[in-house]
């Protein structure tokens, strides 16, 4: 229990005790003994009872005392010493002083005896439905009265004040437990603004840069949005859903702004895990008003960022509370048929953005969803240097300022770090009584975000980068000189996504239908070829191949299982079958273990075999390699044509394959 929750079970229990305190002030009379109804009757039978009160819960009595048998006797002991001693204390002498005062002190003690034994005379009962109750105190000669007595206060207090009172504070605590505070009371209401269109939305394209492709392809759906009859008209359906899928802060809310913003359309707002709520019911209805209030404003943009929280896939997850797992599936299943209710005319454009479409529910990503994605990468050079440029439009800097620099000393920051960056050093800036934001400044504020980044592993040390810019060359390198491998698109050592480093870019990379043994070899080698170029150059290997490992590792052992292409067991399908066709079992026996140590033993010698080629080749061909990774070095990405320009033109597929 941290700090804050104790301080407040300590302030309710004190809640809780100042009322019992107060409680026992104001409604506890003297004690009284309460006496069963028997008893009560009896005492009435024996003529003991002088009077009492009959209220409606309860029976109050008084026992007759020494004076109330026969006549009352002729005044008190108290009024004979009143009546005895008619002087003031002043004019008595000492002694008669002392005496008077021994005779008060007696009185009173006299008095108090008195009033003890007239509560000892006093009792209560508890009434029963007694019909000859009155008969009876009348044949007795009990004095009697009814009293119709108010509870309506204490009642109040009671049975309402208290057990509300004790049931907000216990529900208090929980909330603040929870961290929401008591705010959670007003839910729905707080959220109500949250997807309102904003008015004075100005953002435009050219408050994004460094992601031009992003862009270009956004283009599209402004022009939806800004004239759709020119679209509707031929019958084409409008795009209902797009995804933007990049690293957090690379400019995908910002993006999305700026498509309203060309576009002059409301812009409708919302996280995802806004959606995502504690009480049931509660995220689909939302969604529904979302997309209600969306329909009356069309054209429009929805903009759902962290779709993630809520298009999670369906199907278990452990770990999770199945409240608000039921919760978020509602949601998702509200969330898509909201989707598919827009039939393409009616001019309302989602746009969703997440860093894991990999955990997307696949329903989110079909035909009429969420079907377009668009990537929304961390920019290159040239990308943050424009980013740079744009966040500084509005500061005032010093000549000495090289942006350029700062661009090129920045890979793997995202657009919010250089806004960061930009609005450290103009901090900084002023802190120093600067004229003018200078370069120490900006340099300085650099150190400062990079600390952070670096601890997070967002960004490469200097050491990483040339490691990654060797091996990534040597994938190109490689590929390059293996024919029948696809052409080598683009390399890059910006840190992209999870995981991958850098990255080796070959198309096509999918749709191939028949590849040849030479083929597959081939794919291995360039695989290996990263692993290997690190190994030539560092004598030494890094764990950043193990996703190349994997890669190379299954498709050895497909040519050797799946494809029958093993040398020493060909032809054969050694397929290992999981379950069977209906789930009949297994349809195959297990490989025997002769059998599959062949296959291993094979497996080896291929991986072993390939990568010794690879090696060999960056052995010979060093010089390119140097030449391309330093040039990787400084400008982060290279496409075909640097490749042509460095390496030569690329042997034509038709030449002779190596084996
Ligand atoms: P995301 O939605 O991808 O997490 P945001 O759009 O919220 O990122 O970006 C946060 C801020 O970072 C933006 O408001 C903007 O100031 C800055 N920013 C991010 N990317 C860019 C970019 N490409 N161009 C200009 N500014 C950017
Ligand atoms: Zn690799």
């Amino acid at each position: 229990m941290n700090q804050r929750a104790r301080f407040s079970v300590v302030y309710y229990l004190w809640v809780f005790l100042l009322i019992l305190f107060l409680e026992s002030m104001f409604f506890s009379g003297p004690s009284v003994k309460e006496i069963p109804y028997s008893e009560f009757l009896t005492r009435v039978g024996k003529g003991e009872v002088k009077a009492i009160v009959l209220t409606q819960d309860e029976i109050y009595g008084e026992m007759k005392g020494p004076d109330d048998d026969g006549e009352k006797k002729a005044g008190s002991k108290a009024d004979s010493i009143e009546t005895s001693d008619t002087r003031t204390p002043w004019t008595l002498s000492w002694a008669a002083l002392e005496g008077w005062f021994v005779a008060k002190k007696n009185e009173a003690k006299e008095l108090q005896a008195e009033r003890k034994a007239a509560i000892e005379r006093q009792f209560t009962v508890i009434p029963l439905q007694d019909d000859d109750l009155v008969e009876t105190l009348q044949t007795h000669g009990v004095e009697f009265r009814a009293k119709i007595e108010s509870h309506f206060f204490r009642n109040l207090f009671f049975d309402w004040i208290i057990p509300f009172g004790i049931l907000f504070l216990v529900w208090g605590f929980i909330m603040r437990r929870m961290g929401q505070g008591p705010s959670a009371l007003n839910i729905g209401k707080s959220k109500a603004k949250v997807y309102e269109a904003d008015p004075e939305n100005k953002v435009h394209f050219a408050d994004v840069a460094g992601v031009d492709e992003a862009i270009e392809e956004t283009q599209e759906v402004v022009s939806f949005l800004k004239e759709p009859q020119k679209f509707q008209r031929l019958g084409a359906k409008l795009p209902t859903g797009v995804l933007l899928v990049g690293p957090p802060g690379t400019g995908k809310t910002l993006l999305a702004k700026a498509v309203a913003g060309e576009a002059g359309v409301p812009f409708f707002n919302l996280s995802g895990s806004d959606f995502v709520e504690m009480f049931v019911g509660v995220g689909a209805a939302r969604v529904r008003d979302l997309f209600a209030e969306a329909r009356k404003k069309a054209p429009c943009i929805v903009f759902i960022d962290e779709l993630d929280a809520i298009g999670r896939s369906r199907g278990g997850q452990p770990g999770m509370a199945q409240g608000g797992f039921d919760e978020r599936e509602n949601t998702l299943n509200q969330l898509l048929v909201e989707l598919d209710g827009f039939d393409g005319r009616s001019n309302v454009v989602i746009m969703g953005a997440t860093n894991r479409p990999e955990v997307l529910d696949k329903a989110l990503l079909r035909p009429g969803r969420f079907d377009r994605q668009i990537l929304v990468d961390r920019p290159d050079r040239e990308g943050r240097q424009a980013i740079f440029r744009l966040h500084s439009r509005k500061l005032d800097l010093d000549d000495d300022v090289d942006l350029d620099k700062m661009g090129a000393q920045t890979p793997g920051f995202v657009g919010a770090d250089i806004a960061n960056i930009c609005n450290e050093a103009a901090l900084l800036a002023s802190r120093r009584e600067h004229d003018k934001v200078q370069m120490v400044d900006f340099q300085d504020a650099f150190e400062r975000v990079i600390g952070g980044l670096e601890r997070k592993g967002r960004v490469l040390n200097p050491a990483e980068k040339r490691i990654v810019a060797y091996h990534e060359s040597g994938h190109a390198l490689v590929g390059y000189f293996t024919p029948g491998t696809d052409p080598v698109e683009k390399i890059s050592i910006v840190p992209r996504g999870r995981g991958a480093l850098g990255y080796t870019l070959q198309s096509p990379t999918e749709d191939r239908y028949l590849m040849s043994r030479a083929e597959l070899l081939g794919r291995i080698r360039t695989l290996l070829g990263g692993r290997a170029a690190e190994q030539v150059v560092f004598d030494q290997v890094s764990t950043g191949a193990s996703d190349d490992l994997e890669k190379a590792t299954k498709i050895a052992r497909s040519m050797l299982t799946v494809y029958g292409m093993s040398e020493r067991l060909p032809n054969l399908s050694l397929v290992e079958q999981e379950e069977g066709f209906l789930g009949l079992g297994p349809q195959q026996a297990a490989r025997s273990s002769e059998v599959e140590k062949v296959i291993a033993e094979e497996q080896l010698e291929l991986i072993r075999r390939s990568y010794e080629e690879a090696q060999a080749l960056l052995v010979e061909r060093r010089d390119q390699l140097e030449a391309l990774a330093s040039r990787l070095l400084d400008r982060e990405k290279l496409d075909a044509k640097d490749l042509e320009e460095i390496l030569g033109p690329r042997p034509r597929p038709e030449d002779p394959a190596q084996p």
